[in-house]
Formats: C-alpha cells, sequence, structure tokens
C-alpha cells in the first residue's frame, strides 16, 4: 500500500542536466521518467514541478544586466521545455500525462486550471507543472509550494542531486552533519536552506510536509512513496 496517496513532485532542472552543465541530457531525462513511471504506475496521484535552471535562471541574468522580469520569463519558458522533454518521456513509458502551464501557450500545452488538473489526477494522469507561478520574482520552489497546497498533495517531494538538508553547506565543510528529520521552525532559526523563503513560508502556513531527497539514486522515489521508507530530510511541524 503506498503511503501517500497524492503527492507533488519538485525536480530541479540541473537534475535533467544529467552530467551536463548546461541543457537537456536525454538519457537523464529518461531515468528519472522511469522513476515517476513505477510510481504512477502502482496508482499514486501524482503532479510535477519542474525548474529551468539548466537552460536559464534570471537572477543570473540580472548580473549581466537584464531586466529582471523579462530574464524571469525567460526562465519560466526554460520550465516548458523540460517539462516537455519529461512528457515525451513518460509516455514513451505509457504513462499518460499532461503538461498545464502557468502561461497560456495552448498550441502545446494546457493552461493551469486547479480543477482540471484534480481531474486529471484522479483520471491517473501524472500532471506535469510548467511555467512556475506565472509570475516573475519568484521560484519554481514556490510554484511547488503553492500547486502542492492547492491540489492538496499529501506532501511535496523535492528531488534533488544532493542526499537531503544537512546543518552545513556539505561542499564547503565535509564534515556536516545530515539532518534526518528537522521542524519548519528548526530550519527557519537555523536558517538550513531547505527552499527559498516565500516558498518555505507557504508550507509551512498550509501544513505542508516537505521530503528533499536524492532523486539521481535509483529508487529512491519509490522508497519514499510506495515502501514508506525514511530516506532524506522530512521537515514538518512535528519535533526533530
Ligand atoms: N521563474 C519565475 N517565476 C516562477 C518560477 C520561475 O520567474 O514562478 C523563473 C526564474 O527566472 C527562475 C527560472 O524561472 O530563475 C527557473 O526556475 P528555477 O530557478 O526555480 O529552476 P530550478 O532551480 O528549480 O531549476
Amino acid at each position: 500500500m503506498p503511503v501517500y496517496s497524492r503527492v507533488l513532485l519538485k525536480l530541479s532542472g540541473e537534475v535533467l542536466a544529467g552530467s551536463k552543465s548546461f541543457g537537456l541530457d536525454l538519457k537523464a531525462v529518461e531515468a528519472i521518467a522511469c522513476e515517476v513511471a513505477e510510481v504512477a504506475k502502482a496508482g499514486v496521484e501524482l503532479a510535477m514541478v519542474v525548474g529551468g535552471g539548466n537552460i536559464f535562471r534570471g537572477v543570473e541574468a540580472v548580473k549581466g544586466g537584464m531586466d529582471r522580469a523579462q530574464a524571469d520569463y525567460m526562465g519560466m519558458l526554460a520550465t516548458v521545455i523540460n517539462a516537455l522533454a519529461l512528457q515525451d518521456s513518460l509516455e514513451r513509458l505509457k504513462v499518460p500525462t499532461r503538461v498545464q502551464t502557468a502561461v497560456e501557450m495552448r498550441q502545446l500545452a494546457e493552461p493551469f486550471i486547479r480543477r482540471r488538473a484534480i481531474r486529471h489526477l484522479e483520471k491517473g494522469r501524472v500532471v506535469i507543472f510548467a511555467a512556475g507561478t506565472g509570475s516573475p520574482y519568484f521560484s519554481t520552489d514556490t510554484a511547488a509550494a503553492l500547486r502542492a497546497a492547492e491540489i492538496r498533495a499529501d506532501c511535496l517531494l523535492k528531488g534533488t542531486k544532493v542526499d537531503g538538508v544537512y546543518e552545513k553547506d556539505p561542499e564547503k565543510e565535509p564534515d556536516a552533519s545530515f539532518l534526518p528529520h528537522i521542524s519548519y521552525m528548526e530550519a527557519l532559526t537555523r536558517q538550513l536552506k531547505v527552499m527559498d523563503a516565500t516558498a518555505f513560508s507557504l508550507c509551512m502556513e498550509n501544513a505542508v510536509p516537505i521530503v528533499v531527497f536524492n532523486i539521481l539514486r535509483p529508487g529512491n522515489l519509490r522508497r519514499i512513496v510506495l515502501d514508506g521508507e525514511r530516506v532524506g530530510t522530512v521537515v514538518d511541524s512535528s519535533k526533530g
């Protein structure tokens, strides 16, 4: 029996780049699609929000002189490219999907309509939310927190390249200890980088539990959603 009946999986764009530092690695996309397909075929309602950092990140373009809003719209378009790649991979694995975009582009995807998204999930379709929130100055983490609350997901699974949350940055301080379970308050007061502040406070206010885990380790998604194993870091309102 799956532990969760409806989940929102957030994928950062960089996990779709594979070993490349930029763009899409179709083998990496396929590998992730396989993990998602296994969970979807087990009957779990699965929605996804995908980032775009492997293609374009607004704040970085601003450093080069671009207008922030303009750069952010480009970033949102990058997430649509990733969403279409994932959709293609999932459908080749015989998983029915729908892409819904927060910025209308009707020739290639449905516009975001909350009730329709829920209906798709109930019918066993994986719904991929693209174009973030549709507004500049936000992140796809915030879009994930927002959509998770809107579809009343049991939890937000943040699939990353790292195993979870550490007390310090493990890349700078190799002795940093791993935190398997923390409360929202602890993450805030210790300034642990779970998500950006807007995303994080949305989860806290709406009591959406977060699991930060390594999506690049095969089987992790299944372990969390189907087997109920403790993988990664859980952030919720209970004590750590
Ligand atoms: N973005 C935005 N509004 C949103 C979501 C995303 O403007 O609601 C833009 C922003 O420029 C961001 C880019 O899209 O840098 C890609 O998203 P993000 O950096 O969150 O992707 P990730 O880091 O998850 O790959």
